[in-house]
């Protein structure tokens, strides 16, 4: 067999094992620093996006491949290096995504009060790493840079009231915060015009459909400059988002609780406050002959009591392969990791550290099988790994005394989930700790059928 090791069991690292695995010849150990596989399908689709989040059912088809091994909870970088990987597998592939958020890079940027969507979606969704109790949404305004699918997103989660949600598997802990919110007005604010906006137009559209909001929008910042014309007479996608805000912004308001108001041509340059956020500083832009982005000078203050920083995510460097600082991905070659002396033998990358966190989930297919295209194409000249025997990885972690989750760990977790949620009344709940998704990996419940509902198969 040749024996491949998957870092990251996200969207691009298990369609790359998808494509490994149709060749019948290849073993694949798939590594995850979470007990849990799925990588943004768990911990970043939001809970409301139940068909979304149904694609880890397919996922879940890839894993259960008899020549595949999951193994979380293991560190690649901490627990066992790239290097010494390199023992036990002919190949590597690195699907590691983009873990961070990007800066705003502007003064108050970092006051209380003020937060990366990164931060928020990680809380809402329960991943491990993000404290209980890291919001409280006591505010009354809250401004949410980005327009993009992530913004969309925090703004939907802030619209929408907890009984929405109660049917999800959010944390109850994060249920009991949003149903304590006092939020009433949202602003969603973005540097340029409505046709430069990144967001799509389902996700646009869901926005009108939150029963507890009224979506707010000046007809006037929907006027288009040449550049913008260009793009609506190239791009459908970009006619459909205008004709939705057209739409909205002739609506009067029905007086709901809560106002979501979208605001173009605004470019951040403060996060004001003393110690706590109390505002977001813009200036309003427009852009010049040649399509970028100007100030005109005009400077407006939104009433803020939180900021939601949404503008993009960004790639961590991995330990042992070469970086670039400012796309923040692995310099690569269809794939083939590419250091400052030409290709590195054996090395790969697929997914947002690969090409920049861009595209939706099915973007990664495409991408992976590229990345695997290329590795199948060097194997017949790769050198072998040394180590030959499957076991040997496994016994080097154990001796280390990292507590690696099988993927019957991952079905104890599922099931351990669905009596979660069974408890209060929904399909799911998730466990949030990951002293506690350990433990109920360790009750080693195989079950023989695997459980229903939530975002499990
Ligand atoms: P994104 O689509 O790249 O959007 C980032 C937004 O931030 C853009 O509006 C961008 O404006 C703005 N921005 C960047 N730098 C800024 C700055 N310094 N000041 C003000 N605004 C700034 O990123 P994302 O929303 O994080 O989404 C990441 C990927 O995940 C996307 O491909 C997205 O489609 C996908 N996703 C999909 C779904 C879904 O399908 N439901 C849900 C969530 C995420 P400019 O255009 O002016 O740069």
């Amino acid at each position: 067999m040749f024996r491949v090791a998957i870092v990251g069991s996200g969207p691009a690292g298990v369609y790359a094992v998808e494509a490994l695995t149709r060749r019948g010849d290849v073993a694949v150990d798939v590594f995850d620093r979470l007990p849990s596989p799925f990588g943004l399908v768990r911990y970043g689709v939001a809970p409301d996006h139940p068909k979304i989040r149904s694609i880890s059912a397919a996922l879940t088809g890839v894993l259960e491949h008899p020549d595949v091994r999951f193994l979380g909870n293991v560190d690649v970088g901490r627990d066992i290096s790239l290097a010494e990987l390199r023992s036990y597998y002919d190949a590597i592939l690195v699907a590691s995504g983009a873990a961070v958020d990007r800066r705003l890079g502007v003064p108050g940027e970092d006051l209380a009060g003020s937060f990366s969507a990164t931060e928020f979606v990680a809380w809402y969704n329960g991943h491990p790493d993000a404290p209980i109790d890291a919001f409280t949404v006591d505010a009354r305004s809250v401004a949410v840079v980005g327009m993009g699918n992530v913004a969309v997103d925090v703004v939907r989660l802030l619209a929408k009231t907890a009984d929405d949600l109660r049917s999800t598997d959010m944390p109850d802990h994060v249920l009991a915060v949003l149903e304590r919110s006092h939020v009433t007005d949202i602003h969603m604010v973005g540097r340029r015009g409505p046709a430069h906006a990144k967001f799509t137009t389902r996700e646009l559209r869901e926005l009108g459909e939150i029963a507890n909001a009224d979506v707010l929008v000046d007809e006037a910042e929907l006027e288009l400059d040449p550049v913008s014309e260009q793009l609506l007479a190239t791009q459908p996608a970009t006619r459909r988002n205008l004709d939705v805000l057209r739409g909205w912004a002739t609506r009067q308001p029905s007086g709901r609780p809560r106002r979501l108001h979208l605001r173009f041509w605004q470019r951040p340059v403060e996060v004001v406050g003393d110690r706590r956020v109390a505002g977001l500083r813009t200036e309003h832009t427009q852009l010049d002959e040649a399509g970028n982005v100007v100030g005109t000078g005009h400077i407006f203050t939104i009433d803020a009591q939180m900021v939601l920083r949404s503008v993009g995510y960004r790639g961590l460097p991995v330990p042992g392969l070469p970086f670039d600082e400012r796309t923040a991905t692995v310099p690569n070659d269809e794939g083939r990791v590419v250091g400052t002396k030409g290709p590195e033998t054996g090395l790969y990358v697929a997914g947002w550290i690969k090409r920049g966190p861009t595209g939706v989930i099915g973007t990664n297919k495409h991408d992976a099988r590229q990345t695997v295209a290329s590795m199948l194409e060097d194997a017949p000249n790769l050198p072998p790994a040394p180590v030959r025997d499957p076991e040997a990885v496994l016994a080097l972690l154990a001796e280390r005394g990292v507590v690696a989750v099988d993927w019957a760990g991952w079905l104890a977790i599922e099931l351990a989930e669905v009596e979660l949620g069974q408890q209060r009344g929904s399909a799911r709940a998730r466990i949030t700790q990951r002293d506690a998704l350990l433990q109920a990996a360790m009750r080693g419940v195989i079950p023989q059928t695997t459980p229903a509902g939530g975002d499990g198969p």
